[in-house]
Formats: structure tokens, C-alpha cells, sequence
């Protein structure tokens, strides 16, 4: 039986969630397909307006299409490309990853994806309040005060999806170790633009040297490509290469990713490592504008709620492998709603169980699996083993990625 929660006054809620990206959006959603009695007492706070910015290249894996498709949502409504395969490759040579009978990964434009996913949540009652920063949070034994520059607000529960930089983490574990990858992320045009370019002779002849040193493979529009060669030199991660769009026109996403786990060994200029990969498909870095951000990730060190407070999402901890992170946020958020859906029904807000939920969850045995593999595969840097992962171990690689990476969507 549901024990009764006080009233709220003015600008006070039960639930407030700070923060209108994936991982809060899908917490408000999930909260509603489960205990839709509580859609009126939600609210989100979100700094910015709809549809805004956030840099991301936008991967979304067969997770994320599962989460969504479990709360009824059609992501094919947003724009989007889709590719055919994914490919991992040492140098240029190495596997690429097919699902049958459906794309491999599927693009989107955040600014696109979180409008569209903000609209479901209006749609189900819930009330979002753009343009509201969040100053500070104070936890105290009978509710929690939210001061923004807009006033202050009150809660019984608040959910800190505020990202890798959020205020919520900062206040409610000050002291807690953070690890954060490094990213920087450009878009620049197609290959085939690049080949015609302003000046043609030069793009080609620097593609043309790359294919021909073996360092670059004629790449196909269709694919992602995930180039792990900057691992000898310390960069604990990977250049990626993605399909997309911006407003209807294909074009490329370029990136370089470094979960830092090798912070303290000698490490090449991260943007000249970067602007080198792009070199041998003939683009020129300095031409496009590179912008950067960190990705909080998860470790089983970090904790993840303190009385009356959750966190989810970046704020909780992203995929350490490869920085996913927008299937992991919405995956928090399917089990940050259990938890909270159980603790109104208790009358009770420790939060005290909502680690291992997530530990045991589909969502934590892929997180696990990827904090473990990438202190196997990025701090063991010799050349010989990226060779041999990439290139001679496919099938361990296929099955190892199809049990403990892929398909956990299904198990939360
Ligand atoms: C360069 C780059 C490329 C990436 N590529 C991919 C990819 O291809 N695929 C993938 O799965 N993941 C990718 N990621 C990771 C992914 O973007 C994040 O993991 C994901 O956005 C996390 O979602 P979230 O809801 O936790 O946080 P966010 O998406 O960061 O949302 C947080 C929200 O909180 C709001 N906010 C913050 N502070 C406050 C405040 N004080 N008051 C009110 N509101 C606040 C912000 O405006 C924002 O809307 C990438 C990340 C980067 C940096």
C-alpha cells in the first residue's frame, strides 16, 4: 500500500529531476509507464532550451533502440543514418560487426534526439522547466532544497542526470574519486567532398599516399569506423569515424576518445593524434572547428545516490570501453524508477539499495564487462596485441562483444 507523501507548496515537487538529457528524460518516462499516478508530482529542470546543442556523435546501439522500443517510442520518428557495419581497426586492417537483418548503429543529432524525447515526456504529463540552472542542493532529513537562478524549489527525491560535469555529483560526494575520459569531436564533410575539395590535387594525393603506405583503406560512407592505432602511444582509447547528418546534409563525425587510464605515462598532442587519422583520408583538422567535453565513466568504486538523492546517467558513470553513454542513461533511468517507484511506496529515501540494483541489473553486468576489458585492452599496448585482437581474434571478439557489450537492453 502506498503510504501518503506530504503536500507540496508552490515550485515544490515529490520528484525533481535535474537535468533534460537521455538519462533524465528516460527516468521520467520509465517513472510514468510504471506509477503513472506520479506524472504530476515530476518535474525536470533543464539550464538550457530545447532544442539545444550537446556534443555527441550520436551512436545509438541496439540498446538503445530496445529501451526506447520497451516504452513504446519509435526512434525512427528523429533523422537519423544508419550503417550497415561497424568496424574495428588496428592501422587500417580489422573486423567489422554486422547485425543480422538490421543496421548496425544508428546516428542521430542530440539536439534532434533530446527535442524528440523531451516531447514524449510533455506528452506524458510531466512538466519540463527550461531555461533553470541549478546553483546548489542541499540534502536535508525532511526534503531537499534546490536553489536556482530562477528561485528555489523543494523535493522528497531528487535525480541528479546533469551529466559529466553536473552540480548534483559535485554536491552530494565531494570527495569521491572522478574518472573522466577525454573527447574531441569535429564534422567535417564526406569523403567524396573531401576528394573534389578547394584544392583536389592535394586531398587526393594525401589520400591516395595513405591507402598506398597501408596506413589509410578506402573507406565506405555506410560504415563506422573505430581506429584504435593511438593505444601504442599511451591514448587508452580511439579515433572514430561516423556517418551523420546535419539538417538533411550527409556528412562525417570525427573523434578521438581517451578514457585517460594511461594519464601518467608519455602521450602524444591528443589533437595532433586526431589530425593525423584525418590526414590520411585527406582532411586537413585545421579547416573544421574541434570542440571538446569529458565523459564521466563508471567504475564499481563510484558511488551513486545519498539519501534522497540519485544519480543517472554521466553523473552515475558512462561505458569506460568506448564512452557510450546514451544507452547507458537510459538505461539508469529504467532502474533509477524501480528504485524510487519502491522507496514512495516504502516511505523511505536512503537510497541505500540502489547500487547493487544497478550492479545487478543487465545495465551493471555491461558496465562491469567494459571497465574490465578496457584495463585489458588499452593498458596491454604493445602493437603485436592490437594486431592480434583486432585482426586474427575476431570470433572471441564477436562473441565476447555479443554477451557481455551488446544486448543487455533486453535485461533491465
Ligand atoms: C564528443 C562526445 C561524443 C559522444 N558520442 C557518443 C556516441 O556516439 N554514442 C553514445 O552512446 N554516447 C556518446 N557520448 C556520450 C553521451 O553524450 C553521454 O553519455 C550522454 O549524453 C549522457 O546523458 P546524460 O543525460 O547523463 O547527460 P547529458 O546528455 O549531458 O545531459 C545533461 C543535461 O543536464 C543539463 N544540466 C547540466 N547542469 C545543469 C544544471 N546545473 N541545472 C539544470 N540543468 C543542467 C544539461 O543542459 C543537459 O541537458 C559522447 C560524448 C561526447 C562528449
Amino acid at each position: 500500500m502506498e503510504r501518503s507523501v506530504r503536500l507540496i507548496p508552490f515550485m515544490d515537487k515529490d520528484i525533481i529531476i535535474i537535468g533534460g538529457g537521455p538519462s533524465g528524460l528516460s527516468t521520467a518516462l520509465h517513472l510514468c509507464k510504471i506509477a503513472p499516478h506520479l506524472a504530476p508530482r515530476i518535474l525536470i529542470l533543464e539550464k538550457e532550451y530545447y532544442p539545444r546543442f550537446k556534443l555527441c556523435a550520436g551512436g545509438l546501439t541496439i540498446d538503445a533502440e530496445n529501451i526506447l522500443q520497451k516504452l513504446g517510442l519509435d526512434v525512427s520518428e528523429v533523422p537519423h543514418v544508419d550503417t550497415d557495419d561497424i568496424r574495428f581497426d588496428f592501422q587500417s586492417k580489422g573486423l567489422n560487426i554486422r547485425i543480422p537483418k538490421r543496421h548496425a548503429l544508428r546516428i542521430i543529432r542530440r539536439d534532434e534526439f533530446d527535442n524528440w524525447l523531451a516531447e514524449k515526456v510533455r506528452e506524458a504529463g510531466i512538466e519540463i522547466c527550461e531555461g533553470v540552472t541549478v546553483k546548489k542542493i542541499t540534502p536535508q532529513s525532511d526534503q531537499v532544497t534546490i536553489e536556482t537562478d530562477q528561485g528555489t524549489f523543494h523535493a522528497q527525491i531528487i535525480v541528479g542526470a546533469d551529466g559529466s560535469n553536473g552540480i548534483t555529483r559535485r554536491a552530494i560526494l565531494p570527495n569521491a574519486p572522478v574518472y573522466t575520459a577525454r573527447v574531441l569531436e569535429v564534422i567535417a564533410p564526406k569523403y567524396d567532398v573531401i576528394a573534389r575539395g578547394a584544392k583536389p590535387d592535394e586531398a587526393i594525393s594525401t589520400m591516395n599516399r595513405g591507402i598506398a603506405s597501408g596506413k589509410s583503406a578506402p573507406r565506405n560512407d555506410k560504415e563506422a569506423y573505430f581506429e584504435f592505432s593511438p593505444v601504442p602511444n599511451n591514448i587508452a582509447g580511439y579515433v572514430w569515424d561516423f556517418p551523420t547528418q546535419i539538417n538533411g546534409e550527409a556528412m562525417r563525425c570525427w573523434g578521438i576518445y581517451d578514457t585517460n587510464i594511461l594519464a601518467n605515462e608519455q602521450r602524444p598532442s591528443f589533437r595532433e593524434t586526431l589530425a593525423k587519422e584525418m590526414k590520411h583520408l585527406g582532411y586537413n583538422l585545421n579547416d573544421y572547428e574541434i570542440k571538446g567535453h569529458p565523459i564521466r565513466w563508471y567504475s564499481p568504486e563510484n558511488q551513486m545516490s545519498a539519501p534522497r538523492v540519485l544519480l543517472v546517467g554521466d553523473a552515475a558513470g558512462a561505458d569506460p570501453l568506448f564512452g557510450e553513454g546514451i544507452s547507458i542513461a537510459l538505461g539508469y533511468g529504467a532502474i533509477a524508477a524501480r528504485e524510487i517507484q519502491e522507496s514512495i511506496q516504502r516511505g523511505e529515501y536512503s537510497f541505500g539499495g540502489y547500487r547493487r540494483r544497478v550492479v545487478r541489473s543487465g545495465l551493471g553486468q555491461t558496465l562491469i564487462a567494459r571497465w574490465i576489458i578496457a584495463y585489458i585492452v588499452y593498458p596491454i599496448k604493445w602493437k603485436w596485441f592490437q594486431i592480434l585482437l583486432w585482426r586474427m581474434l575476431k570470433p572471441v571478439v564477436i562473441i565476447i562483444a555479443w554477451i557481455f557489450v551488446l544486448n543487455w537492453g533486453k535485461r533491465i
